[in-house]
């Protein structure tokens, strides 16, 4: 069940798959589910989950990728009738942010949100949470042991605030040391460019293709969570650092949304924005709009902006001048083939920011 139109919904459905294909599932089958609201017992309503089950019997499936956010009990009430393990997107999300985080920071930002999702489920999921935990501390025998009381879930929710508040500490110290860094490139006056822009555009290959380093390039979503800062050179010779930024996402997490600002604020700190779109997505303009909308949020200035329309190769040359006719600073190039590389070049060094010249003043 989604809200919106039914491309809406389709796009959103496309890249939940995506994004399931990115936690390393296979998509086997999928139902779509049209309602003014979600059933509050079940998500879908009674006759849509009896055909899910059908069709997860039939699939062999082993679990179900809701594209949306569930309660507690439509979660259990889900799971009781298709029989396998229910998601969520959240859920779904969390998971491929955690096998991404690659820097300390971004791992513990992506724990502290995991933690966030998990607190106020902590009913829902307490009969087998309680289960591991007795065996861990050894009070009761698991199997025909009573099930977590009151206190139990008490214990565990003191526990999980207690992780919750020394993690938020651990983020601030880290990001304080980040920004030193920060103001040191800056002290060396290197002008800084940011790479931003939904998942998937192309930012890696970009990067790849402007500094010539080996970045991973996946076809899969949230490759970079952390941010990848390489050294490049403008045609004139002039060098720049380029930072590659987090993806965006339709519907990011709520518990996510504090990471992902804090890396992003490479943007607002940069002296200019490549903004990269895939010009062969179905719906490119939305796109650019969502991306802007979150940068608009940002604290601090969101800097001059090119738009990089990527991935002409494959994308229909009437989206792309379309695109071209709207924006005042804009360029279409190929990543992949290398096409409008050298285009982009010029014209990011006249949109960098002169160095300070030092005039000597003769005096007579
Ligand atoms: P990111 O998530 O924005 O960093 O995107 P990636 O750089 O990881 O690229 C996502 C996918 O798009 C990969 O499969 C790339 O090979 C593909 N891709 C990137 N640039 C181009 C391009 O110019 N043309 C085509 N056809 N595919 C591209």
């Amino acid at each position: 069940w989604t809200t919106g139109t039914a491309t809406d919904a389709e796009n959103s459905i496309r890249e939940l798959a995506a994004l399931a294909e990115t936690a390393g599932s296979q998509i086997l089958d999928g139902v779509m589910q049209r309602r003014t609201s979600p059933d509050p017992g079940t998500y879908l309503g009674q006759g849509k989950a009896e055909e899910l089950r059908v069709i997860v019997e039939a699939t062999g499936a082993d679990t179900v990728v809701c594209d949306g956010e569930l309660s507690p009990s439509q979660r259990r009430g889900l799971e009781d009738k298709v029989k396998v393990k229910v998601i969520d997107r959240t859920a779904l999300i969390l998971d491929i942010f955690a096998q991404h985080a690659k820097s300390k920071e971004g791992k513990a930002q992506v724990e502290l949100a995991q933690y966030e999702y998990l607190l106020p489920r902590l009913r829902g999921w307490g009969e087998s949470m309680s289960r591991q935990a007795g065996g861990q501390v050894g009070a009761g025998n698991g199997m025909g042991s009573r099930g977590p009381g009151e206190t139990k879930i008490e214990l565990d929710r003191r526990r999980i605030r207690t992780k919750m508040a020394k993690l938020r500490r651990e983020i601030a110290a880290m990001k304080t040391s980040r920004v030193t860094m920060r103001d040191s490139r800056r002290r060396n006056a290197v002008p800084a460019v940011a790479i931003a822009g939904y998942t998937n555009a192309g930012k890696s290959s970009l990067l790849n293709r402007l500094t010539g380093a080996g970045v991973l390039v996946e076809n899969a979503l949230f490759a970079t969570l952390d941010p990848t800062i390489r050294r490049a050179m403008a045609p004139d010779g002039r060098e720049f650092t380029l930072a590659d930024t987090v993806g965006f996402v339709r519907s990011l997490p709520t518990q996510l949304v504090e990471a992902f600002r804090s890396t992003l604020e490479e943007v607002s700190d940069s002296d200019l924005l490549l903004h990269v779109v895939d010009g062969s997505h179905p719906d490119p303009e939305g796109q650019i709009s969502a991306v802007r909308a979150v940068l608009a949020e940002l604290k601090g200035d969101v800097p001059k902006e090119i738009v990089v329309i990527n991935k002409i190769d494959a994308a229909d040359p009437e989206v792309i001048n379309r695109i071209v006719l709207r924006e005042p600073r804009v360029i279409a190039v190929s990543a992949r083939s290398g096409e409008g590389i050298d285009k982009l070049l010029d014209l990011i060094q006249e949109e960098l920011p002169r160095p300070d010249v030092e005039i000597d003043v003769l005096v007579p």
